[in-house]
């Protein structure tokens, strides 16, 4: 993530162990948890209440337009002390209509705000806007449902940001950038292959996980010409869509419709929608909507009341103090409720506590015990929270229904994140072969794996396979095809494709849930570009003439997706039938580097084979492997995969296998 700074830092360091003095002052401020927070609209009027415990007064502004003019009515609001809210009414339904808060803090008036629970906006955020939710949902909206997950470790997720996958003009997709890109079916590339949501189809992904897709503060939604780009982890106002993703910014239903409108795409498509959310910081400091309506509360402080700043961008949110913990929780069931959300992507996740996270699964379960929450388990600066309450990584374990990127599988397959020119496992380097093994097994508990070795973590952290995320890459630093060159250089293309494909061959045949980000399918590459958060299109945007180019790795995926969402060895559910069902072969990797050979077996997890052997070479030269004796299927070999396992068959023995490449076998 992050605006400010190269981030995709991994292990904590030694930090602050307190909570801040500063802080403490905000624990018994009051609270307050109804459902009308801001604004509501009903058969007797329209409703505001604004949280606000501090506030010396407090006024709603009324407006016609969702960005200039002046307001057509100043209300002042009635405080009440038991819960910290001000509030007004109208008799009349304003729909159509925009407004403003303003409170007076200390004996001054703040600048005008939306609030913190805006649903609808004007262009650009500034206004909040009062419309008629019912009016925004698509035709079919009512039986609209994302697909069913029985377990997380079936799912499989595909990073995109929204001009990535259309601005291209090879995308034929008309709606270029836009929510509504998603929804056009039978687009093609010159070539005339699948673009778009028939290409997502193809690939047999089962979730897209979209980059932040709320009203983020950076792209001007008056001047959509210039085709600024952003990633959008700049978040403004959280519980409504980014404007520049619509097809008019200014009209405030319009966003809301045409998100819903690529959901529904999706979820017809049988794919469900992650959302990536960045509840960790606001764009602004004081200027923030936290700050204007509440100032103080929802951002920690160090001792001296200065901002602490973990997420390396100016400020860090207050998830342990209680109203913050309920916008979170509310916020993420808001999306669920409205937008039939399938999951979330916590962003910067360990700067939220344990008890946070634990709260936002357990309420998003009740609604649909299909959402999957996963997050970045780490920072991206120290905190005031205490290392032991954050939901790091290695607190995976006091978290049961959340997962966590493993950036062990990722720094070890590919070479370390922070050094272009470092290889990895799956290109040639000594010394990654235990951390690859932690991947597998994803961190989990194993007899045959010493976390000690481990590059990154050094015990087993996860308690389940459904608490891992596996990836080799993400919109975060170099694409998979960029570091390949650049680590790669010097050897030919054939030899980078391979390695992608052994690469991706680790992720798909791991346990835990694989992570794929968009257009590595196609071997995308940012130009070299390793933080493209703010990059044009030129750097962004996926050229899909290269399906047609690297089709052999286009269907090189589909492959293993169509092999993993077929055999259920691939999705174990728990540590124990890891520990039970996995075997590694013994390999001296002093004398054999590069090479890991294992096999899930006793038709693992109720596979119908009895035996799946998976050997892993990512040595520059071949390596000979002496296979049990048997009647074997070949699955796959030198960069060919049959998810039918119709490549061949072997009795075993000796068999070679060529540099960065993957051997799969199967018995039934
Ligand atoms: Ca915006």
């Amino acid at each position: 993530m992050a605006a400010t700074l190269l981030t995709c830092s991994c292990a904590p360091m030694l930090w602050a162990q307190t909570n801040s003095t500063y802080d403490a002052q905000f624990i018994s401020w009051p609270t307050y948890n109804g459902n009308d927070l801001e604004l509501s609209v009903d058969a007797s009027g329209t409703h505001f209440r604004l949280w606000s415990p501090k506030a010396k007064e407090a006024r709603v502004n009324l407006y016609d337009n969702g960005h200039t003019g002046k307001p057509f009515q100043v209300i002042p609001m009635k405080f009440d002390a038991a819960t910290g809210t001000w509030s007004a009414s109208v008799p009349e339904k304003l729909y159509g209509k925009f407004y403003t808060f303003q409170i007076n803090s200390d004996g001054k008036w703040l600048a005008e705000t939306p609030g913190v629970w805006a649903k609808a906006v004007g262009v650009n955020g500034s206004r909040a806007a009062i419309i008629d939710f019912a009016s925004t949902d698509p035709e079919g909206w009512a039986a609209d449902k994302g697909p069913e997950v029985k377990n997380f470790t079936d799912v499989v997720l595909y990073e995109m940001h929204h001009r990535d996958m259309s601005m291209h003009p090879s995308s034929g997709i008309a709606n270029k950038g836009k929510f509504l890109a998603l929804t056009e079916h039978g687009t093609l590339s010159p070539e005339g292959l699948a673009t778009g949501i028939d290409h997502l189809k193809e690939l047999g992904v089962t979730h897209v996980h979209i980059l932040p897709s709320y009203d983020y503060n950076s792209v001007d939604e008056m001047n959509l010409q210039n085709n600024t780009y952003n990633w959008g982890y700049d978040p403004l106002n959280y519980n409504a869509p980014e404007g520049s993703y619509s097809t008019n910014p200014s009209a405030p239903a319009t966003r809301v419709r045409e998100m819903k409108e690529m959901i529904k795409a999706l979820h017809d498509a049988g794919i469900g929608v992650v959302m990536d959310v960045v509840y960790n910081h606001t764009a602004e400091n004081d200027n923030s909507n936290f700050e204007l309506t509440a100032p103080g509360y929802y951002h920690r402080h160090w001792d001296d009341g200065r901002y602490s700043d973990a997420s390396g961008c100016g400020n860090e949110t207050a998830s342990d103090l209680a109203q913050m913990r309920d916008y979170i929780v509310n916020s993420t069931k808001y999306w669920a409720d409205e937008y039939h959300i399938d999951g979330f992507r916590f962003d910067l996740m360990a700067i939220h506590d344990t008890e946070t996270m634990n709260q936002v699964a357990a309420e998003l379960k009740k609604i649909n015990p299909s959402i999957f929450v996963y997050g970045e388990g780490w920072t991206a600066g120290d905190s005031p929270l205490q290392p032991e309450r954050r939901a790091l990584k290695e607190n995976v374990s006091k978290m049961e229904n959340i997962a966590v990127f493993s950036d062990d599988i990722r720094d070890a397959v590919k070479g370390h994140y922070t050094n272009a020119d470092d290889r990895g496992f799956a290109t040639g380097k000594p010394g990654n072969e235990e951390t690859v093994k932690i991947g597998i097994v994803a961190a989990t508990p194993h007899p045959q794996v010493d976390f000690k070795k481990g590059n990154n973590s050094k015990f087993a952290y996860a308690m389940s396979p459904e608490m891992i995320v596996n990836y080799v890459s993400c919109h975060d630093d170099l694409t998979l095809t960029d570091k390949l060159r650049r680590s790669m250089a010097g050897e030919p293309e054939e030899n980078m494709l391979e390695a992608a494909k052994l690469a991706q061959t680790i992720v798909f045949t791991s346990q835990g849930t694989p992570f794929m980000f968009a257009g590595e399918e196609v071997f995308r590459d940012k130009k070299g570009v390793h933080n493209s958060y703010k990059s044009p299109d030129s750097i962004n945007a996926i050229d899909w003439s290269q399906k047609a180019k690297y089709h052999d790795l286009f269907d090189y995926y589909k492959g293993l997706i169509e092999l993993r969402k077929s055999h259920p060895a691939f999705r174990m559910t728990t540590a124990a039938d890891i520990a039970k069902h996995l075997k590694f072969d013994k390999i001296d990797s002093k004398k054999t580097p590069n090479l890991i050979s294992y096999s899930l077996t006793n038709h693992a997890n109720g596979d119908e084979w009895d035996e799946i052997k998976v050997i892993l070479n990512g040595a520059s030269e071949a390596r000979t492997v002496d296979v049990k004796k048997g009647d074997w299927m070949i699955v796959a070999a030198d960069g060919k995969i049959s998810p039918a396992g119709d490549l061949g068959t072997t009795k075993g023995g000796k068999m070679t296998i060529p540099a960065y490449s993957a051997l799969i076998l199967a018995r039934k």
